[in-house]
């Protein structure tokens, strides 16, 4: 028997997936055979991913849907889609967040923009896991498609609640450190329901979240020299790390924050 793909059968779900890491993580999660809903608050851009991964990978199917993550009505349709669609759900990627170009330090971040940030990046990952636990609950294990009980979950926080940056960005960097508090708590309170969830970590990646807010080669190199690899990230050097969280292989990793950025945590001094 040909040995099976590592997400074939398992229904998964992922946030922002319109651009960049989200976009990316569809098409591994598709090459890996899931069954995803994508979903985005463009809908336009999560249907013309649909279309491509499902002309691409034959034993993958992916169902579009549009979802404000802010809007917690949104969320539960599109998790209540999930089931309807495919039976169960195994896996969400709490993907979707803003960098606001507004967003600065503690005197000139003003109320709305913090806000706006933390409806999207916090509140939108909240409403995630709480609809996502409530339908992993109801999952029961099916050996034969080797599909288990529980989940995993994956939520995006960021290396910025690692470390302090003296180029802020306060809302965003307060944003995701709620992240991973969250996500440590959560995956304590739901560990013996066989739920794991871990918190993504991304370094400086070459999206257009990060390139629209370095926009001008200054902005760039104040942060390029900090980078021990000497380059951002790709997005699909993300999407990879999240196809081993979301699958089997990742089975004893709970409550971490799992970092995916060149080293860039553990760095004193760049090579010259
Ligand atoms: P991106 O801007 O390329 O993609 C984000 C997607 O989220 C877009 O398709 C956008 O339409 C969607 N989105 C925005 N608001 C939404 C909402 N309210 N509801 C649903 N979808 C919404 O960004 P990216 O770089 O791929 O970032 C993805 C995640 O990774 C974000 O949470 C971001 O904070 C995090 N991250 C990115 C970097 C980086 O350097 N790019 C670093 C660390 C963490």
């Amino acid at each position: 028997m040909a040995a099976r793909l590592r997400l074939e059968n398992k229904v998964c779900i992922i946030t922002g997936a319109g651009s960049g890491i989200g976009l990316e993580t569809a098409a591994q999660f598709a090459s890996e055979g899931a069954r995803l809903v994508i979903s985005d608050i463009n809908l336009e851009a999560v249907q013309q991913a649909a279309e491509k991964i499902n002309a691409k990978f034959p034993s993958a199917k992916a169902v579009a849907v549009k979802c404000d993550v802010s809007k917690e009505e949104d969320v539960k349709g599109m998790v209540d889609k999930a089931v309807a669609e495919f039976g169960r759900l195994d896996v969400i990627f709490n993907n979707a967040g803003i960098m606001h170009p507004q967003d600065d330090n503690a005197i000139t971040t003003e109320e709305k923009i913090w806000d706006l940030t933390h409806n999207i990046n916090v509140k939108g990952v909240w409403y995630g896991c709480k609809h996502a636990i409530l339908a992993m609950r109801n999952n029961k294990a099916e050996p034969e498609k080797g599909l288990g009980v529980g989940g995993s979950i994956i939520n995006v926080a960021s290396f910025v609640a690692k470390l302090g940056a003296a180029t802020p960005q306060l809302a965003y960097t307060a944003s995701k450190g709620a992240v991973l508090a969250m996500t440590r708590e959560l995956a304590m309170v739901h560990a013996r329901e066989g739920i794991r969830i871990n918190s993504l970590c991304p370094g400086p990646i070459r999206t257009p979240l990060l390139m629209d807010f370095l926009n001008t080669p200054e902005k760039l190199n104040r942060r390029m020299i900090h980078n021990p690899m000497g380059r951002f990230g790709e997005a699909v050097e993300q999407a990879k790390a999240v196809v081993f969280l979301a699958s089997d292989d990742s089975s004893y990793i709970n409550g971490t924050d799992f970092l995916v950025d060149g080293g860039l945590h553990a760095c004193y001094v760049t090579p010259e």
